[in-house]
């Protein structure tokens, strides 16, 4: 078992020194215009991909870092540099997850190449698996997965929404029901391929933040994908299927979940990178600005609240590395560390970015100064990949065993 350390060694410094000077040359430059724009950031993840840092091997090395550290290093510099361009980075990576939560080794080492693409010829994917109807509650999914064994084709009908990168990707990673009767253990994942008929992309949503990622609907109508798409392979899921039904409890979680406990960590990293940027941001201010001729940082009430952010920033840091390095480590969530890391850390970048604005005063409310666009993007952290109430769900349940509803 690899020892946890509070020191960086040379491989995460580099690491660090590596995406940072990426977030600081590209990234950061960048952000306000797409942010504006509201449109994805083409031209940034070419760059990105240029170097490496946008591939399936940059991915796939980081996640395999027998510290766990690769991966939350990693993402709170390219959060750091901007939220929106980082989460269209990244977003592919949540697909990747959801096919490697899931799927065998052919199957992640046949889609998991076409989800990335290459420089000059990027691709996406997307992890589709919240719907109009189901967003906290996933066991009320409607998105139909049903065999046609004639053909050995899977045929899926159904909406997906709020889907990162849904419609622009190559691939979707999709969540479906397969036995309504059995609930979250009635679902399954699928890969739908490129090109493949009935997949579309429905409305794209104007957001309040992380405006340069693409998020929208993504309508499935009688999409037809070969039954190798199945992640799993269908013997297993015949197996699943036959204990679930036997009254047996399945011991595990079901798709989405099993996606979403590998993925926690990083999403608290993420938003750990945009409260440290809002910090430095106004700490640098609260030394230079005056007020009744002295820096308004002399004022215990302005010096404090920095003080109080960088406690906040750095407890959240602890709370990911170690929930990371425990999923390094195989170890179980026993108290729900990873929901434990996403919670803190989520709801620190949003009162660490509400803290920065009131610091710089009418300047932190002005697009003249990047701190307004960082509590925009701050607010996701709270919403997605489980909102805090539900975080605060799995821990209590986790840590009293009762079932708390
Ligand atoms: C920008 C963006 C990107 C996203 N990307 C993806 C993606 O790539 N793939 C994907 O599948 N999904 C994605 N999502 C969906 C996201 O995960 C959901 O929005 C989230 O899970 C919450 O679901 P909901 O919006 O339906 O809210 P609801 O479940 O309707 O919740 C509404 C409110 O009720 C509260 N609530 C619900 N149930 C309980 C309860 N039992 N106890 C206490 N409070 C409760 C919630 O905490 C929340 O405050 C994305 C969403 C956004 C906005």
């Amino acid at each position: 078992m690899t020892t946890p350390s509070f020191d960086l060694d040379q491989d995460h410094l580099d690491l660090r020194e590596w995406v940072h000077t990426f977030a600081a040359d590209v990234i950061r430059p960048a952000a306000s215009e797409w942010d504006e724009k509201e449109e994805f950031p083409w031209p940034v993840l070419e760059e990105a991909a240029k170097i490496g840092l946008y591939s399936l091997d940059f991915f796939a090395t980081q996640s395999f870092d027998e510290t766990g550290l690769g991966i939350p290093v990693a993402m709170e510099e390219l959060f750091w540099g901007d939220a929106g361009i980082g989460l269209s980075i990244v977003g592919t990576a949540l697909a990747a997850a959801g096919l490697r939560a899931n799927g065998t080794d052919e199957q992640v080492g046949e889609w998991a190449p076409q989800m990335f693409g290459s420089p000059g010829d990027l691709k996406l994917g997307a992890f589709c698996s919240s719907e109009p109807d189901a967003g906290s509650d996933v066991g009320a999914m409607r998105t139909r997965a049903v065999y046609d064994g004639a053909t050995d084709e899977w045929v899926l009908n159904g909406t997906k929404t709020w889907a990162t990168n849904g419609g622009l990707a190559d691939i979707h990673v999709v969540t479906a029901v397969v036995d309504p009767s059995l609930r979250t253990r009635g679902q399954a994942s699928f890969v739908v391929p490129p090109g493949t008929r009935g997949l579309s992309q429905g409305q794209k949503f104007s957001k309040h933040g992380i405006r340069a990622s693409h998020t929208a609907e993504v309508v499935l109508d009688q999409c037809r994908v070969p039954g190798r798409c199945l992640l799993g392979g269908k013997e297993k899921l015949d197996a699943r299927l036959a204990k679930a039904r036997d009254g047996a409890r399945s011991g595990g979680s079901n798709s989405s979940m099993a996606t979403f406990e590998r993925t926690r960590p990083a999403v608290g990293a993420q938003a750990i990178g945009i409260a440290r940027a809002a910090y430095e941001v106004a700490l640098d201010y609260a030394k230079t600005r005056e007020q009744f001729g002295k820096a308004i940082i002399e004022n215990q009430a302005i010096a404090f609240a920095l003080a109080d952010m960088k406690v906040s920033i750095d407890a959240s840091r602890l709370l990911v590395w170690r929930a990371a390095w425990m999923a390094s480590q195989g170890k179980r969530f026993e108290n729900a560390e990873g929901s434990m890391s996403k919670l803190f850390a989520g709801e620190t970048a949003v009162k660490v970015t509400t803290q920065a604005m009131q610091i710089l005063g009418g300047n932190g409310f002005t697009r003249e100064y990047p701190v307004e666009r960082m509590n925009r993007d701050a607010k996701i952290y709270t919403i997605f990949e489980g909102t805090s109430e539900i975080q605060r769900l799995v821990i209590a349940r986790a840590i009293s065993g009762a079932p708390i509803r």
